[in-house]
């Protein structure tokens, strides 16, 4: 019999491969659903239904040059833990079109929605063009969803003229309204990247925040169900969804804060225990994004790193820094970047995920190359007198830094062309740039980072925090800082990436004001960023 515990151990410090905490601990985490995207018995194409299926929306993700996901998720009772639907599984057709109007078909077909998956749908449409946008719904019975717009990316060896695109994070329910989405909805994007986030797990506060989470503190897979399909039923966040395809990640609210790997910081969990709340969370997860199969969970794991090309203008690289990390040194708070800091065995991405990043990186012949992430890269020495302690957070980064500055190193040393970092889960703004050692401020710039700060968590914030000349005299690559809501647009073309800050001044009532706060620009083979 295998000692699950040590072995547990053992893997965290491989950076990952949970796969084999999975094979060997299939005895004790056998009570986990297998899940199965075909019919294991009766279809039926005329549910008896209880209301509108389609009251989580449509959305569209992951494109290609060639392909595309269209997700719907059968609810129509959203905050039932089966959703309102019966234990059946139910045929659903869909329909892309060149036209809002389905007059110009290009395909359609059928799905099956079952309730191994919750009776969300996910389709892999291939045989597109390069380049195109198209039109889909779906269909059960007599119902029809709304209408989603998505597209497909340009060809791999093309130089499209431009790509304009989103950045987002941290939607927490109860701290606020999604008038960011509602704003972003207002301009013709190709791309929106969601960094994680996008739930958070806590009980229903019922005082404190504007709106009330529905449910207990997540545990059991349908817990976690519920609590998407809330997040989900947003008018504001259902229509940005069917505004153009996301690529979406994760960070730790998705699960438990502050988790890494098989770690929860609650003291005193058992891995082989965290592993089993990770794996429902993991599964209502794939559950309710559009995520290719590739996605799909086995047990507590599941494969969310992955690339995309927007022809020869960026590549995009979509990491996953809370699946593969060892735990926190020193703890998750704010800590000297120390010898545990600093222990080269710490490790934010896990090996595998390091060595595909690279070769990927090697291999691409981009103009901009685009981590798509979680936590801050800065090394950031968070200092401000009577303020905060000083230090560096833990589970950021710098608690990796020995791994970071290797990566920033081996950027430099490759020659990896405009590497551009897109950032969240901090609640606040930043525009950093990063050098190896960001506390040598002689040494070259290597990369740009651009932190976008929270749709909603942490309430209404600053535009203008005092602090802001304290932070940046201990911190001089940081261009940026505010702690406003809002998200982050970019505008990219061969020559520069310019971002543009989106603060919501007011998100604790519908209807806030929003307004550009500042735009950066980076230009193409020149180090640093640039007030535009
Ligand atoms: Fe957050
Ligand atoms: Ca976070």
């Amino acid at each position: 019999m295998l000692d699950l515990h040590r072995l547990a151990e053992a893997i965290r410090y491989e950076g990952g491969l949970s796969r084999r905490l999975w094979l060997a601990c299939t005895a004790t985490l056998a009570a986990l659903p297998t899940l199965a995207s075909r019919a294991a018995g009766p279809v039926t194409t005329r549910p008896a239904l209880v209301g509108d299926p389609f009251t989580l929306g449509v959305a569209s993700g992951d494109p290609e040059a060639h392909s595309v996901v269209l997700w719907t998720r059968l609810a129509p009772r959203p905050l039932d833990p089966d959703g309102g639907m019966k234990p059946e599984f139910v045929s659903v057709t869909w329909e892309l079109a060149q036209d809002q109007q389905f007059k110009k078909m290009v395909q359609t077909g059928k799905s099956i929605a079952g309730p191994a998956l919750g009776h969300s749908v996910h389709v892999e449409v291939k045989g597109l063009k390069p380049d195109s946008r198209y039109f889909y719904r779906f269909r059960v019975g007599e119902a029809v969803s709304p209408v989603g717009q998505t597209r497909t990316l340009p060809a791999a060896d093309s130089s499209p003229d431009q790509l304009r695109l989103a950045f987002a994070s941290c939607q927490h329910y109860e701290s606020g309204f999604y008038t960011a989405y509602e704003e972003m909805a207002k301009h013709e994007l190709d791309l929106v990247f969601h960094l994680g986030d996008y739930i958070y797990e806590g009980a229903g506060r019922g005082r404190g925040g504007v709106r009330k989470h529905a449910g207990p503190k997540l545990k059991t897979l349908s817990d976690y169900r519920v609590r998407h399909a809330q997040y989900r039923s947003d008018p504001a966040l259902q229509a940005m969804h069917a505004k153009c395809p996301w690529f979406v990640t994760w960070d730790d609210h998705e699960v438990e804060n502050n988790y890494a790997n098989d770690i929860s910081e609650r003291p005193g969990v058992d891995p082989v225990a965290f592993l089993q709340l990770r794996a429902n969370a993991y599964q209502a997860y794939y559950e309710a994004m559009p995520l290719r199969a590739r996605s799909m969970p086995r047990g507590p794991d599941m494969l969310l790193y992955r690339k995309a090309r927007f022809g020869r203008l960026a590549e995009f690289f979509v990491l996953d820094t809370r699946q593969y990390r060892t735990d926190q040194p020193n703890g998750d708070g704010l800590k000297d970047l120390n010898d545990a800091a600093l222990d080269p065995k710490n490790t934010i991405l896990g090996r595998q995920q390091r060595g595909w990043l690279q070769a990927g990186l090697l291999q691409s012949s981009a103009t901009w190359n685009v981590l798509a992430q979680q936590v801050m890269m800065a090394m950031v020495n968070i200092s401000i007198k009577g303020l905060t302690g000083s230090g560096y957070v833990m589970d950021q980064w710098p608690g990796y830094a020995f791994e970071r500055m290797e990566l920033m190193r081996w950027l430099a040393e490759r020659k990896i062309a405009n590497p551009i970092v897109l950032t969240g889960d901090i609640h606040s703004n930043w525009v950093n740039e990063l050098r190896v050692d960001d506390r040598k401020q002689d040494t070259p710039v290597v990369a740009v980072e651009f932190v976008g700060t929270s749709i909603t968590s942490g309430g209404n914030g600053s535009a203008n925090p005092f602090y802001v000349p304290l932070l940046q005299r201990t911190n001089p690559f940081v261009k940026f800082h505010n702690t406003e809501r809002g998200y982050v647009r970019c505008e990219v073309t061969a020559k520069t990436w310019r971002s543009d800050y989106v603060g919501v001044v007011d998100v604790l009532k519908p209807g806030g004001k929003v307004e550009v706060r500042k735009s950066f620009v980076v230009e193409a083979g020149q180090a640093g960023v640039k007030l535009a």
